[in-house]
C-alpha cells in the first residue's frame, strides 16, 4: 500500500501535468478521481488503497500473459544488465536478430521479412509506406488509394488514422487525411452476400488506383469487438490478388493468439503480403512492434540505393523488447498458451449465453458475441447517470444520453464488485490475458453478470 503523503503528491502531480488520452480534460479536472495503481501481478491491478481489482481487458488488450509474468521479468533484467539500446542503423545484435528468426517461423507462410518499430501506429505507418512505395517501384505509382473497413481502428499516425473508419477519431483531423475507401464489413453470413458486392463494386471503380487493403482480421476491436465471417477476409484476399493491390492484415489485437490462433488470418487460412503486430508482441512488457512482409515485397525495394525504404524508428528493434519478444514465444510454447484460449472461448461462449438468458440482464442486452478470448455484449440504453468521466472513444461518448453512459454505470458497478470492465461506449466486453485462471475468469463473468443485472435493476 502507498502512504497517505505519496498519494497526495501522485494525485497533485497528476491533475496538474498529466494529459491524459480520450480524455475531456476540463472535465477530469473538475471531477478528478482516477484510479491509482501500484502494482499488477497475473490478472490483478493493486491500487493504492489496498484494493485489488481483476483486470478485465488486459490493459487496453496487451497484458496477453498475464502481468508481471516473472519468465517476463527475468528475461528483462538479464537482458538489461548486458544491453539496454542499439539502433540496427549498421548494428545488430543477438536478441532481435534471433527474435525476427523465430518471428519468421510462427508467421503466416512466405512472410520472412521482419521490420521492428515501437506500436501498433508505428507498424501500420510503415506497412502504409512500404506498400506506397512497393506500388511506385514495380511501375505502379498511380495505386495510391487503400481499401480498408468501416469503423476500423489502426492507431493513430496520421497514416494510421487515415485508414480508421470510427469517425470520432477521423473528424479532428479530416483535413490532412489521404484518400480512402471504407467498405462495411458484413456482422454476419445473412449480410455477406450485400457486403461482396459492395466489394466488388469498389474494387470495379477503383481497382486500377488501389495500392492496399489494410484490415483488421475476423476482430475489429476499437469499433467494439464486432466481427465479420471468415469468408469476407478470403474474399479481400481474392480482390487484392487479382488486382494487384496488397492486403495488410492489422494484427496488433487479432495476433498472438487472441483468436485462438497464432494470428487472426490462420483462422481464416488467409496468408496477407505485410502483418503488423504489437499490444500481444511483447505481453504487455514494453512497447515494441513489427511489420512483417514478403520476399516479394522485399524485392521491389532492390536494384539502387534510391529504392531502399527511408524509414526507421530510434528505438526500432531496442535489445530490452525483442529478448522479451522471444521469452513471450517461449512461453507460448512451453505453456501451451494457445490451446488453452480454445479453453476460455468455450468458458466466454457460456458466460456469455448465460448473461443473455438471465432475465434481469437480458432487459439491457442488445446481443452478444465471443471470438477466441473475447466476449463482448451490446448494451441499450438504462440504468443511472455514470459519475466516472468518460473517456470520447465512440461516437456515443459526445452524445448526452443514457446510450452513452450505459457502459460506464457497468464499470462502476464493476469496480465495487473488484473488476476493471472499461466499456467502449455501450458495448461492454472481457479481453482478458490468454491464460488467465479459469477460476478468475468464472469470477470476470459472474462479475459482468452481477454489474449488468444491478444497471438493469435501475430501469425504470
Ligand atoms: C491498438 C491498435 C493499434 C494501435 O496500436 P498502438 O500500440 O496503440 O499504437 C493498431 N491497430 C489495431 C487493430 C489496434 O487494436
Amino acid at each position: 500500500m502507498m502512504s497517505e503523503r505519496d498519494l497526495r503528491a501522485t494525485l497533485a502531480a497528476d491533475r496538474g501535468h498529466v494529459w491524459h488520452p480520450y480524455t475531456p480534460m476540463d472535465e477530469w479536472r473538475a471531477h478528478h478521481a482516477p484510479l491509482v495503481v501500484t502494482s499488477a501481478r497475473g490478472s490483478w491491478l493493486e491500487l493504492a488503497d489496498g484494493r485489488r481489482l481483476l483486470d478485465g481487458n488486459g490493459q487496453w488488450w496487451v497484458s496477453t500473459l498475464g502481468h508481471n509474468h516473472p519468465r517476463l521479468v527475468a528475461a528483462l533484467k538479464a537482458q538489461a544488465e548486458q544491453l539496454c539500446h542499439v539502433s540496427l542503423a549498421g548494428i545488430t545484435h543477438p536478441a532481435a536478430a534471433r527474435f525476427a528468426e523465430e518471428l519468421a517461423s510462427v508467421a503466416p507462410k512466405g512472410l520472412t521479412e521482419v521490420f521492428f518499430s515501437d506500436d501498433g501506429s508505428t507498424a501500420v505507418e510503415a506497412a502504409v509506406k512500404m506498400v506506397v512505395q512497393y506500388q511506385r517501384q514495380i511501375g505502379h505509382p498511380e495505386r495510391s488509394v487503400f481499401l480498408a473497413l468501416g469503423n476500423a481502428f489502426h492507431g493513430e499516425t496520421v497514416g494510421a488514422t487515415s485508414l480508421g473508419g470510427v469517425e470520432v477519431f477521423r473528424r479532428p483531423f479530416a483535413p490532412v487525411l489521404f484518400e480512402v475507401v471504407h467498405l462495411a464489413p458484413p456482422a454476419d453470413l445473412a449480410a455477406l452476400p450485400q457486403a461482396l458486392r459492395a466489394l466488388e463494386a469498389a474494387v470495379g471503380q477503383q481497382g486500377p488506383r488501389l495500392a492496399g487493403a489494410v484490415v483488421e482480421p475476423l476482430l475489429q476491436g476499437a469499433a467494439g469487438m464486432q466481427t465479420y465471417p471468415a469468408a469476407y477476409l478470403n474474399a479481400l484476399r481474392d480482390a487484392c490478388t487479382r488486382t494487384g493491390a496488397l492486403l495488410v492484415a492489422d494484427e496488433v489485437f487479432t495476433g498472438y493468439g487472441r483468436l485462438g490462433t497464432m494470428w487472426g488470418c490462420d483462422r481464416a487460412n488467409v496468408v496477407p503480403d505485410l502483418l503488423c503486430t504489437a499490444k500481444g508482441f511483447t505481453a504487455g512488457v514494453l512497447p515494441m512492434a513489427a511489420t512483417l512482409a514478403t520476399a516479394e515485397v522485399l524485392a521491389a525495394f532492390s536494384g539502387g540505393r534510391a529504392r531502399a525504404f527511408l524509414y526507421g524508428h530510434s528505438y526500432g528493434g531496442n535489445p530490452l523488447g525483442a529478448a522479451v519478444g522471444r521469452e513471450v514465444l517461449k512461453i507460448y510454447r512451453d505453456e501451451g498458451v494457445l490451446a488453452g484460449v480454445a479453453v476460455r472461448e468455450e468458458r466466454l461462449r457460456a458466460g456469455f449465453e448465460a448473461l443473455a438468458r438471465d432475465p434481469l440482464a437480458g432487459r439491457l442486452l442488445e446481443a452478444t458475441r465471443v471470438l477466441g478470448s473475447v466476449g463482448a455484449a451490446d448494451l441499450r440504453a438504462g440504468g443511472r447517470r455514470a459519475t466516472t468521466v468518460r473517456p470520447v472513444e465512440t461516437e456515443a461518448d459526445l452524445g448526452e444520453g443514457y446510450v452513452a453512459e450505459v457502459g460506464w454505470r457497468v464499470y462502476e458497478e464493476a469496480l465495487e464488485r473488484g473488476a476493471y470492465l472499461r466499456p467502449l461506449g455501450n458495448v461492454v466486453y472481457l479481453s482478458p490475458a490468454l491464460n488467465i485462471p479459469l477460476p478468475e475468469l468464472d469470477q470476470l463473468l459472474e462479475i459482468l453478470r452481477e454489474s449488468v443485472r444491478a444497471v438493469a435493476g435501475e430501469m425504470a
